[in-house]
């Protein structure tokens, strides 16, 4: 399998050097340069498969010649031994048509697991296979640390060090880090700001010396194989509701727009999805442009789903290629232009090809307390901010007679204030993470200096400039 950037001018890859890459050279994203596609007797084959066996058969259709089947079929199995569900991924009914896929039983009980536990055993393995390490630095506000942490820890070839600023996280948020022991894993405590720790981050990046001696790796949400990890699920939940012998519906709460194009993809290789829909809060920049074809940057505000409190989607460039019949000049000029004015604008025609497949809804935080409360006198389910704004856009843009699947993005009890505000109900922690409460913390305070970070990581890994 070949892959192509989105800028049209980074060399052609395969699988293995896309995943360790991240980033194409030209700044664009690295996509197949073509579907892989199933017929409808392959798709029908896959219905109830165990979890690891069926992200096996999907996840092969990307990997090509770089991972041996047997490679592939461990790690898919390692990826998800951690998950607390027998069904790894569990579909409930909430109302007629209307479903909801949980996504929230793995190590950190929100649904990046599903991609990173993936990556993180995809990168161990690539590395070895190369005779090389890698050092990922990270930065994080509380949310997404402990699921790069739980990804990664314990592994041969990777080291983390993870920045979070002092005193600013919630302690059940600080202690799913600095629980992990293990040696390969570094919480830095920062005097600072979650931006300082960002900036420490980028300014690790931009120094070519510290960078090239680390082998230094980021596990952001472009890296194209957590996409491929997430189209796993959306075949999952179509096999169970008939596919492909029945068309189904899911409602995605997305930011990136990382979650609803494994969806796209999923669609692209023959699963018969009628409509995507997107839900976001009141940070709608996808909403608006599914609305105006104006893709328009504005400032971000905090809201009760801060998973989803984004400026900029940094995955919808994939499916802007494609909406664009893979004109990669045209992306260059469109991303340039949104750099430069934070904004830019597609053709009528244009739009109304990406409304054949998407819809998008907004709600605000108010809209959103009240939908958890709705929810909850409706079917007993419990349902967290992010993933009750799917069951309101569903509602919105479902079809009667269509299935409609909600993504699960994170358990309730990651968000318990805002839920037991809402409906009443106060969700106490699963088993699985009692323990963080009471056990060993490790963590290093660290001064707010790119010099102290530097030196830190240097004499950890015995590496110091030449
Ligand atoms: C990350 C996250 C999202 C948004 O995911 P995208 O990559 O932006 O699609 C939604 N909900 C939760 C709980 C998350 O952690």
């Amino acid at each position: 399998m070949i892959y192509e950037s989105t800028r049209g001018a980074a060399a052609h890859l395969g699988f293995a050097d896309v995943t360790l890459k991240g980033l194409a050279e030209d700044g664009g994203l690295y996509l197949p340069r073509s579907w892989p596609t199933l017929e409808a007797d392959r798709i029908r084959a896959m219905r109830g498969l165990p979890y690891p066996e069926l992200a096996f058969r999907i996840l092969s259709c990307f990997t090509g010649n770089d991972i041996p089947g047997d490679t592939l079929a461990r790690l898919t199995r390692e990826a998800y031994a951690r998950f607390d569900h027998g069904a790894i991924a569990p579909l409930k009914q909430l109302d007629t048509s209307l479903y909801v896929m949980e996504l929230f039983h793995g190590p950190t009980l929100a649904f990046k697991d599903f991609a990173l536990q993936f990556l993180g055993h995809l990168f161990n393995h690539l590395l070895g296979e190369r005779g090389e390490t890698c050092t990922i630095v990270g930065a994080t506000s509380g949310d997404t640390g402990s699921a790069a942490i739980e990804a990664v820890r314990g592994l041969e070839a990777v080291r983390l060090y993870m920045l979070h600023p002092q005193g600013k996280v919630s302690e059940v948020q600080r202690r799913q880090m600095t629980s992990v022991l293990d040696e390969n894993i570094h919480n830095l405590a920062v005097d600072g700001t979650f931006d300082d720790c960002q900036n420490l981050v980028k300014a690790m990046f931009n120094d070519a010396g510290f960078r090239a001696r680390h082998n230094l790796s980021a596990v952001n949400s472009i890296n194209w194989a957590r996409i491929t990890a997430q189209v796993v699920y959306y075949f999952r939940a179509a096999l169970e509701l008939g596919a492909p012998d029945r068309p189904v519906n899911f409602s995605v709460p997305t930011g990136n727009f990382g979650n609803v194009l494994a969806g796209y993809v999923a669609s692209r290789m023959g699963l018969p999805i009628n409509r995507l829909i997107i839900g976001s809060n009141s940070n709608d920049i996808l909403t608006r442009f599914f609305e105006s074809g104006r893709m328009e940057q504005q400032g971000v505000s905090p809201t009760l789903s801060p998973s989803m409190d984004i400026q900029i989607s940094s995955n919808f460039e994939r499916y802007l290629y494609e909406l664009l019949d893979r004109d990669a000049g045209r992306i260059r000029g469109l991303m340039e232009e949104f750099a430069r004015n934070g904004r830019f604008q597609i053709a009528g025609d244009e739009l109304a090809r990406a409304r054949e497949l998407f819809a998008a809804h907004r709600l605000d935080d108010g809209a959103t307390s009240a939908e958890i409360g709705r929810v909850y006198r409706n079917s007993g389910e419990v349902m967290d901010p992010h993933s009750v704004i799917g069951v309101a856009a569903a509602r919105e843009h479902g079809e009667p007679g269509i299935p409609t699947v909600v993504l699960g993005t994170a358990h309730p009890a990651k968000f318990a204030d805002a839920v037991e505000t809402a409906c009443g109900v106060s969700v106490p922690l699963p088993p699985s993470l009692k323990h963080i409460m009471e056990g060993e913390e490790r963590l290093r305070p660290v001064t707010n200096s790119l010099d102290a970070v530097r030196r830190l990581i240097d004499r950890a890994t015995r590496r110091t400039p030449d």
